[in-house]
């Protein structure tokens, strides 16, 4: 499992808990997830990241019928439009 992706959103999931239903893989509108080759310990082929192209849109988290497999991880970005403008506007209330 990835556990960094240097700065980029990234899905987390996890080999023991998926049960290799393909849901994530048919969700992403990025195909940057597929399935594994190898079982896991409950004989599944469990979904892993390809390891590029996530945007972070969490389809695939909400798709995923098995609650703790999977977990989209994403970064706050200080540059980012909406948050520069959101503290803009709060910065003029607080005057
Ligand atoms: S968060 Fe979106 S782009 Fe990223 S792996 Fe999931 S479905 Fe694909
Ligand atoms: S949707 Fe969930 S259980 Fe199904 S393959 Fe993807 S991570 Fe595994």
């Amino acid at each position: 499992m990835i556990t960094n992706n240097n700065g980029n959103p990234y899905p987390a999931i996890s080999e023991t808990e998926c049960k290799g239903c393909q849901r994530c893989v048919i969700a992403c509108p990025e195909n940057c997830i597929g399935i594994s080759s190898e079982f896991n310990d409950a004989g599944y082929q469990y979904a892993y990241y390809l390891g590029e192209g996530c945007v972070g849109c969490r389809d695939c988290y909400y798709t995923c019928p098995e609650p703790i497999a999977m977990e989209i991880h994403t970064f706050k970005r200080k540059s980012n439009p909406m948050s520069v403008l959101i503290k803009s506007k709060v910065r003029r209330q607080n005057k």
